[in-house]
Order: structure tokens, then C-alpha cells, then sequence
């Protein structure tokens, strides 16, 4: 693989920036001076680490705008879910591109996703170039035959996801509310023998803790514990409604958190306890959900919603960009057990260069402060595993691979509303 050495380049290293020369060499990053390969002049870029997204449906970019200012129950049962029973694989295919595509383009590196037809997604993934921890959504409703069934359809999935460059595979059940105890116990059995993620839905809404205790007799987090489903191969998403000894048990067993501020707002989830998750020591990562409830996949956006409405819910301005940008990079890494997020030698080469002679970027007094709360349009490069996949601010360079990615999604989405 060729190298890139990116010249002068001003780092955020840690939370500080710093002027450099940044190698990259065989997908990882080194601080040298080998100029044998591609030469990039980088006085006007800022390098940042790459963003994972550690909670998306990445296909529900066919959804955007379909069901606004709805409950989540509702929004579910009467809007998304009879919408998804007419998905093909081809429109999985079409809706995944569009995310991988939004997501670079706003610096984002990886993804966890969770959704239907992993051939299409992992299919899309590497077209695009980008990395993605995959798991299609695992249900049993309660009913043994439909569990038996999600069980080979995962032992099938994990094969065909394992052994690719670009992917971490997953198991992924869904939630307490449609997976039963005895499913999540066979889920993250499977998922350690094949040495896999596991994504999951957990505490979202008060509605489900409730109803769970009623149904089982004790708390969704005991629960879970007993069954020994608490572990750090969980990434375990929302996580709105527990109560401090529950967060402690988070902590305890490793368990990765995806916090999804945006449509935990838009849908009237509740307000996560940020601060508190990582005073008791859990690794919270930063995920938008999908485009349904979001309506977009900019980590950009969502790191600036995640330290704005937690200032305003604890009262606290101290708390802010530093929490939310190590939560957005190195802590999501962390989650799918990969040493990326940072710009450090030996890291995984995935990172953005920002355009410094933007607006959002003058005066650039923080470049901490204005990636996290004033960046917007200005990524000019994303590289994924030491490869450039966005170049002149185009996903591959080109405008027109661009748009050919929005038709297709487009097309997509209007099948799927008007078609039978
Ligand atoms: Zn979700």
C-alpha cells in the first residue's frame, strides 16, 4: 500500500493542537519522513481522528423525514415497522451506501450498525471504504420457534462477516422488549464462542423498564447480570433509565454505552446521565441512531447536542468538548476492541483533514472547541484504514460517484413508499 505523508499538518493530539508531519504507512499511523509515496501540502487542513458512530441503522436513511414529532412506541408500530416489512435487500443496499457516504463526509470513520441483510450492508461497507462493526437485528417475540430461526440466521451471518478487512461482526438482539432473557442468553453465548460484539437496545424509554420489572419481577439490568449477558462485548445503546447502583454495574462488567442524544430528544426518551456514567467509570460512546429518528448521521452534530443538553439537565458548564470528543473517537474504538480514535503512532489511520480557511474554523483560538461546536461542512479528506475515501471534499473524489449513491437511495425510497 502506498504511503501518504501529509505535510505540516496541525494535529489534535489529545485535546491540543499540534503542527506535524503525519505519516501514514500501511494503514497505520507513524510520524516519519518518507516521501516515496503520495505528498499531501497540509498548512490549511486540520487532522482529526475519525468518529464511530456506536449506535446507527444505517439503511433507515430511506426513512428520513417519513415520521416526525411521534412517541417512540408509536413512531415504531404504526410508522417504521410496517414501512420496514417492505424493505428488499436491494433498498438495504441503496440506504446503507447513502449512510457510509453522509458519514465520511462528516469525518466519521466507523459505525456500529444493527439491521437486516448483512450481505448488503457489509457489501456496501467495503464499497465505500469504510469500517462497520455489523449485526442484523436478532428478535424472538417470546415464541421458541422464532428464536430457533434468529439463532442459524446469526450463526450464518457471523460467517459470512467474518475474515474482511473493513468489518467486526456482531450479534445483535434487539431489545429487552422483543428478545426474550432466554434469546440474550443464547445471543451473547454464540457471540463468545465466535468472539463477536454484541448490540443491543437497552433502558431507551421508562415505558420498557417498567413493563420488563412487571414482567420478570426485577430490574432489567439484574436481570441481565444473572444471565451473565453484562460483559465488554456489549455496546449496549440509550441506557436513559437506570439508577446510579445499575450504572455502577455497568461499570463493574466493562459494558459500552452508546449515548444518542438526538433522538433520545426527538423522540422524548428521557435525558441520559453523561456525567454520571463516567464519574462510575463506564466507556460512553456517542451514536446517532438512525436517520429515522435523528434525522441525520453527523458526528459533528451530535457531539455538540450530547455537551449542550448535559449542561442544561445537570447544571454543569465545565462539562463539555473534551468528554464528548474522547467519547466520539478513542472510546467508541475501544468498544469494537481497536486501537483507533487517536492520532498516535501505531494507530488505525482513520482520521478527516478540515479545511482551516473555513468560516467555522476562524479564528481557530481551539481547534478542540471548533470541531466539537462550530465544524460543519469542512471536511476536505477522510482516510479509512490509510486509504482516502472522501478527496477534495467528495466521497472518491468525484462529484459525480456522489450523486450516482443519492439516486440510487432516492429511487429506493420512493419504491418503497408508493411501491406495493
Ligand atoms: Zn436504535
Amino acid at each position: 500500500m502506498e504511503s501518504v505523508l501529509i505535510k505540516n499538518v496541525l494535529c489534535l493530539k489529545g485535546f491540543d493542537a499540534k503542527r506535524e508531519d503525519l505519516l501514514i504507512e500501511e494503514g497505520k499511523i507513524t510520524y516519519g519522513k518518507d516521501k516515496s509515496g503520495k505528498v499531501i501540502d497540509g498548512r490549511n487542513f486540520a487532522a482529526v481522528p475519525g468518529f464511530m458512530n456506536a449506535h446507527t441503522h444505517s439503511a433507515m436513511t430511506l426513512f428520513r423525514g417519513y415520521a416526525e414529532d411521534m412517541p417512540l412506541m408509536e413512531w415504531l408500530e404504526k410508522k417504521i415497522w410496517p414501512l420496514e416489512k417492505k424493505l428488499k435487500p436491494k433498498h438495504i443496499y441503496a440506504g446503507t451506501k447513502l449512510a457510509c457516504v453522509e458519514m465520511l463526509k462528516s469525518g466519521c470513520t466507523a459505525f456500529n450498525d444493527m439491521y437486516f441483510e448483512v450481505e448488503q450492508i457489509a457489501k456496501a461497507v467495503e464499497e465505500c471504504g469504510i469500517r462497520a462493526c455489523i449485526s442484523s437485528a436478532f428478535f424472538d417475540f417470546f415464541d421458541e420457534e422464532i428464536l430457533e430461526n434468529s439463532i442459524k440466521r446469526v450463526e450464518k451471518d457471523l460467517k459470512l462477516l467474518s475474515n474482511r478487512e473493513l468489518i467486526i461482526p456482531a450479534v445483535g438482539p434487539h431489545a429487552p422488549y422483543t428478545v426474550s432473557l432466554e434469546g440474550l442468553r443464547r445471543a451473547m453465548e454464540i457471540a463468545k464462542e465466535k468472539n463477536a460484539i454484541v448490540h443491543f437496545h437497552l433502558a431507551e424509554t421508562e415505558r420498557e423498564v417498567l413493563e420488563f420489572k412487571k414482567r420478570e419481577g426485577k430490574s432489567v439490568v439484574k436481570a441481565l447480570d444473572e444471565i451473565g449477558f453484562l460483559n465488554s462485548r456489549l455496546i449496549a445503546a440509550h441506557c436513559i433509565w437506570l439508577n446510579d447502583k445499575e450504572i455502577e454495574v455497568l461499570a463493574k462488567r466493562g459494558v459500552s454505552v452508546a449515548h444518542c442524544p438526538i433522538s433520545n430528544a426527538k423522540l422524548c426518551s428521557g435525558v441520559f446521565k453523561y456525567e454520571d456514567m463516567i464519574k462510575k467509570g463506564v466507556n460512553v460512546c456517542i451514536g446517532t441512531d438512525g436517520a429515522a429518528s435523528n434525522n441525520s448521521l453527523n458526528m459533528l452534530e451530535e457531539m455538540k447536542f450530547s455537551a449542550l443538553i448535559q449542561k442544561v439537565y445537570k447544571n454543569t458548564p465545565e462539562f463539555g468538548a473534551k468528554e464528548v470528543f474522547k467519547s466520539a473517537t478513542e472510546n467508541g474504538y475501544k468498544a469494537v476492541n481497536l486501537r483507533g480514535g487517536k492520532l498516535e503512532e501505531g494507530y488505525l489511520a482513520d482520521f478527516s483533514l478540515y479545511d482551516l480557511n473555513t468560516v467555522s474554523f476562524c479564528p481557530n483560538h481551539s481547534l478542540l472547541a471548533n470541531i466539537v461546536y462550530s465544524a460543519s461542512n469542512s471536511v476536505v479528506y477522510t482516510f479509512v484504514n490509510g486509504k482516502a475515501v472522501v478527496e477534495n471534499g467528495y466521497f472518491k473524489g468525484d462529484r459525480e460517484e456522489e450523486i450516482k449513491v443519492i439516486e440510487e437511495a432516492r429511487r429506493a425510497a420512493e419504491e418503497l413508499i408508493y411501491g406495493d
